[in-house]
């Protein structure tokens, strides 16, 4: 699977062959230049094969920002236009494996973290089923998610979408109907029901989405240590005694109503 089309490098050195020289000084900066753009260009040819492996996770966003960060300098060296270095490649349902989100309390931040794990360890101590769907979410795949609703289903113009250093995707296909079309399938793909926010409790590592349900009397701790025995029904994250247990954790069930999954830092 490719996350980028690969460096022209027969048109880079074309390009790096047209510098003029001039003095023996401007001669030597020339050919320090030209060393330099042609260990670019490697680097970025062994970058592009990088990311083509199958697999590759974790390090997508330090490997695209690194990649842009070596178009950048090729493009200083070769006063060249930097988006002219580079081959977006065009949106589409690929796109969605990309930047995956997470379901581990790990990839929380730190302050939310270590209640979500009490909260979630008392909850299992009192025999209660959690399944943990989501937790952090990389701003790449919130960017892809917004961005694709927005095109697909708000009829917003691809020409307009703002670039994200760390996503190499062209949005515009150069004909309306395919730049809808290839949104679509992301969206669909993605399961997209409503619009995506580009920034929220997932992207900042703040919210969490789990299911939630147990059988009869639930015998819980609160974050005091003291216990507490919730009767009450549903016996799931909607019930209103789980909810005041989760506060004392610091986790707060959502205050939007739509949403029964998810908890956060604030309610948000
Ligand atoms: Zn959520």
């Amino acid at each position: 699977m490719t996350t980028s089309k690969p460096v022209n490098a027969s048109t880079l050195k074309r390009t790096l062959g047209t510098t003029p020289r001039q003095s023996a000084k401007s001669r030597l900066r020339g050919i320090e230049a030209a060393t330099e753009s042609r260990h670019l260009i490697d680097g970025l040819g062994a970058l592009d094969d990088l990311l083509k492996k199958p697999g590759l996770r974790s390090n997508q966003r330090f490997l695209h920002q690194t990649r842009h960060a070596m178009l950048s300098r090729l493009a200083d060296l070769t006063g060249t236009d930097v988006a002219s270095l580079s081959t977006p490649e065009l949106s589409g349902a690929q796109w969605v494996t990309r930047f995956p989100g997470s379901n581990s309390t790990d990839t929380l931040a730190d302050a939310f973290r270590s209640g979500v794990e009490a909260f979630v360890g008392a909850m299992r101590m009192g025999g209660v089923s959690v399944t943990i769907s989501a937790t952090l979410r990389p701003v790449e795949r919130a960017y892809l998610m917004h961005w694709s609703w927005i095109i697909a289903r708000l009829g917003g113009n691809p020409k307009d979408v703002p670039q994200m250093d760390s996503v190499d995707i062209l949005w515009d296909h150069g004909d309306a109907a395919a730049s809808m079309q290839a949104a679509e399938d992301m969206v669909q793909r993605y399961g997209i029901v409503a619009e995506p926010a580009l920034t929220s409790r997932h992207t900042q590592g703040l919210a969490i989405d789990m299911t939630i349900s147990w059988a009869g009397n639930l015998a819980i701790a609160k974050r005091s240590g003291a216990a507490t025995t919730i009767t009450s029904k549903p016996r799931t994250g909607m019930n209103i005694d789980l909810i005041a247990v989760g506060a004392t954790y610091g986790v707060i069930k959502a205050k939007f109503g739509n949403d029964p999954p998810h908890w956060s830092n604030d309610g948000h």
